[in-house]
């Protein structure tokens, strides 16, 4: 099945919005098997609309629009589709009474023109929208199947999952076997660093399928197959796990779609260890992820942001001479980082206390480059641990892959 995606919109060609929805599609088409060969994006115009419906139905098994389902003028995703396929529009009755009474509970009058926001194409099937008024479509011509999104993204996504994605199962891959997927997550390593390992497995890939997908600081590998049943499909992805597991265990946190934070919350909260931090560049940023997962109040004690050198003296009692002075090491460095761990951690009384100083960037401090960073982990009874990080990125990834790191290096 090959798939291909038209963008509707001037407001994309100028630069105004990014093409999100594209991005969204790719990826739950991938998911479903469905390879997509071309993304286009096309003005609000009706010629040139058709002019991209014409190149994409001599290509494509499947046609996915979004946007220019609106009430107004320039929004004519629906006529540029009737008009191409030769076949007229009418109000979809179910559709119509939705907006009716959006219009009539709001109080506010109906305009004549929000009623195109019920077209549907003759021999179609209607995509109802749980969030918003325009009403989707999916229709099918000389063996190509279209398929008609609303532009918002809060509109399109639950319009694809609960209803395009179901017809799209039912009347288009009904000889397809299903596709099974397995989430690996992986931190403390770079997708480009992880793509490196895995390149043998990548290269010799036909079944099961492997991607990479990078964000926040920790990269998610999606294994994909298509089998008869689960139990085939999982030994099948199951053989390929323990060899992405043989060249990069020692980054691999989960077998499931979840985040580094929820794995230490959940492992700490079972054991009944606790936590607190010491954040400096990162601005609360560990504290925030943390307390972000449901059941952190069991192991997550408390901690402190101790920006700058005088609260670093005094919430968390660096001495003076370590941030300050001749030949002091200065805040961004293993000596303040091991500190910070270790006081915090006794000053609140918990199993573990972490730390972070660096330099986020934009320009230097205390002469030390954008993405320096120290990450400090205590452990009662233990010798405390620090990690020279050297990040790439700006501001906000590099405080996010700060964060990260240091989950990190406390998971293993
Ligand atoms: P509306 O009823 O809001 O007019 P519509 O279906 O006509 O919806 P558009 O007018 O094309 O859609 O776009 C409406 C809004 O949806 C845009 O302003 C933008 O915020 C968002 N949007 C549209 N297309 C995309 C896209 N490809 N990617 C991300 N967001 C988009
Ligand atoms: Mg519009």
């Amino acid at each position: 099945m090959k798939a291909e995606i038209i963008a509707v919109g001037t407001e994309l060609l100028l630069g105004q919005i990014v093409n999100t929805n594209a991005q969204y599609l790719s990826r739950e088409l991938a998911a479903l098997g469905i390879d997509v060969y071309y993304q286009t994006v096309v003005g609000d115009n009706l010629e040139r609309i058709q002019d991209a419906l014409r190149l994409s139905s001599s290509r494509a098994d499947i046609v996915l629009l979004s946007g220019g389902l609106g009430p107004t003028q320039d929004d004519l995703t629906k006529d540029a589709l009737a008009a191409f396929l030769g076949r007229t529009l009418h109000i979809d009755r179910m559709a119509m009474d939705a907006i009716e009474r959006f219009f009539r509970e709001r109080g506010t009058p109906m305009t004549e023109n929000n009623r195109r926001q019920a077209l549907a194409i003759e021999g179609g099937t209607p995509l109802p929208n749980e969030t918003g008024l325009a009403v989707g479509n999916a229709v099918s011509s000389d063996d190509v199947h279209y398929i008609v999104l609303p532009g918002p993204p809060k509109e399109l996504m639950p319009m694809f999952e609960q209803q395009a994605k179901p017809w799209l199962m039912q009347h288009v891959l009904t000889h397809e076997q299903p596709i099974y997927s397995k989430m690996l997550k992986f931190a403390g390593i770079g997708e480009s660093s992880l793509d490196e390992r895995l390149q043998d497995l990548i290269t010799a890939q036909t079944d099961p399928t492997i991607a990479l997908y990078a964000k926040e600081g920790e990269v998610t590998v999606r294994i994909s197959t298509k089998a008869p049943s689960e139990s085939e499909a999982m030994d099948k992805l199951d053989g390929l796990e323990a060899k992405i597991r043989e060249r990069a265990s020692a980054f691999m946190y989960a077998s499931e779609d979840v985040p580094i934070e929820k794995v230490i919350v959940d492992l700490m909260a079972d054991r009944g260890w606790t936590l607190s931090a010491a954040e400096s560049c990162t601005g609360g940023l560990v504290m925030e992820s943390l307390t972000s997962v449901p059941g952190s109040a069991t192991m997550f004690r408390g901690g402190v942001v101790c920006y700058t050198n005088e609260m670093k003296e005094k919430l968390v009692h660096v001495p003076h001479g370590l941030l300050e002075g001749e030949g002091a090491p200065g805040a961004v460095s293993r000596e303040v980082a091991e500190v910070l761990a270790e006081h915090v951690r006794m000053i609140t009384d918990s199993d573990f206390g972490l730390s972070v100083t660096g330099v986020a960037g934009p320009g230097y401090a205390e002469r030390k480059p954008v993405g320096l960073v120290y990450i400090g982990l205590a452990e009662r009874g233990k010798e405390t641990e620090v990690h020279e990080l050297h990040l790439q990125g700006n501001r906000e990834t590099i405080r996010i892959r700060a964060t990260k790191a240091l989950l990190y290096r406390l998971w293993r």
